[in-house]
């Protein structure tokens, strides 16, 4: 085999609550996961002399790695060890036991720095594809245990579905759900760093004084995903990061606004921002949303997608 294509979804949070700031500078997390239906795709294969748009080789111990992106806001992805795909390789490499070289073509459609994970999508695209490229067939456990390793949200891009998350997010449980819901997503101009995000979610609640509760998963919120009753979803999403995002970035209370005046069951940023998410009702209403969204103008650009969806898949290769 000389190249797989593994497929991988972005993730938007149904429920983000964060706890108090930990002594390692963390927050204990209830995450509840969702996957959608947008998706990155990484082709991992064997390099054949220097592959068009490729970044300079990053070489670790006998592994050596090269990437390139292309798709929506490619430009603003690294080409070079801060890559989170290639990070993935090269610590997947590591169980390999001989040397390998692998080139990553990364094709985005999640976008980059919005609050959906795309960089962690990658990851988890790359963790699969080379595993099969390799010939390493490692289980899933395995895989999720080195995805836990490069980032918090790795694990779930490899999981999928919808799933609760606790600790930093990465200790996963999947969540039952009786049915299909349909979203919106409105893309922003430029990301959010989610380090910064957190920042002034700290700053927020410390000059507030009040005291943070432990984080716990919403019944209300479980029943609707069980249910799959999207109207009490789309009252129960809830996402501590919001307020932290508003201020950072105050034009998302408009786009909030123009979604839930055109009938969105539920409006909120996604993770740390600033894509923000809509809840529809079925696919043509949120076809319409989507349109009035960019009439409205408050957003670059806007998709559509359905949840949940499997995690990380191989779909060539
Ligand atoms: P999260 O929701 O997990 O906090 P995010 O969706 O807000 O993350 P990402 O798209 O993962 O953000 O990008 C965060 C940063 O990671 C970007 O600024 C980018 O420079 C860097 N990055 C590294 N590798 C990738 C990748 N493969 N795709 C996108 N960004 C990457």
């Amino acid at each position: 085999m000389t190249a797989v294509t593994v497929r991988v979804p972005a993730k938007v949070n149904l429920q983000l609550s964060v706890g108090p700031r930990r002594d390692d500078g963390y927050h204990d997390l209830v995450n509840v996961f969702h996957a959608v239906s947008l998706f990155d795709e990484v082709t991992a294969s064997v390099p054949v002399g220097v592959p068009p748009g490729a970044g300079p080789a990053v070489v670790s111990g006998t592994a050596t790695v090269t990437v390139s992106v292309e798709g929506d806001s490619a430009g603003q992805v690294p080409l070079d060890g801060d890559n989170l795909a290639v990070r993935a390789a090269l610590a997947l490499a590591e169980r390999a036991g001989r040397p390998v070289a692998v080139h990553l073509a990364v094709r985005k459609a999640i976008p980059v720095a919005g609050g959906m994970a795309g960089g962690s999508a990658d990851a988890a695209a790359a963790l699969v594809a080379c595993d099969e490229l390799w010939g390493l067939r490692l289980d899933r456990r395995e895989l999720l245990d080195i995805g836990a390793g490069l980032g918090s949200d790795v694990p779930f891009a490899l999981f999928g579905g919808t799933a609760v998350g606790t600790g930093r997010g990465e200790r996963l449980a999947p969540v039952p759900v009786g049915g299909e819901f349909h979203w919106v997503f409105a893309l922003a101009d430029g990301g959010l760093s989610t380090p910064a995000v957190y920042g002034e979610c700290d700053r927020l609640r410390e000059s507030t004084g009040e005291p943070v509760a432990w984080p716990r998963a919403d019944e209300a919120l479980m029943a609707a995903l069980a249910a799959g009753d999207a109207k009490a979803l789309g009252v129960a999403l809830v996402n501590d990061l919001q307020p932290a995002a508003l201020m950072l970035r105050p034009s998302l209370e408009r786009t909030l606004a123009a979604g839930r005046e055109h009938g969105a069951l539920g409006a909120l940023v996604s993770g740390s921002g600033p894509t923000c998410a809509f809840l529809a009702e079925s696919p043509a209403h949120a076809a319409d949303l989507a349109a009035a969204l960019r009439d409205a103008d408050v957003c670059r650009a806007t998709v559509t997608a359905h949840g949940p969806v499997p995690g990380a898949e191989i779909v060539a290769g």
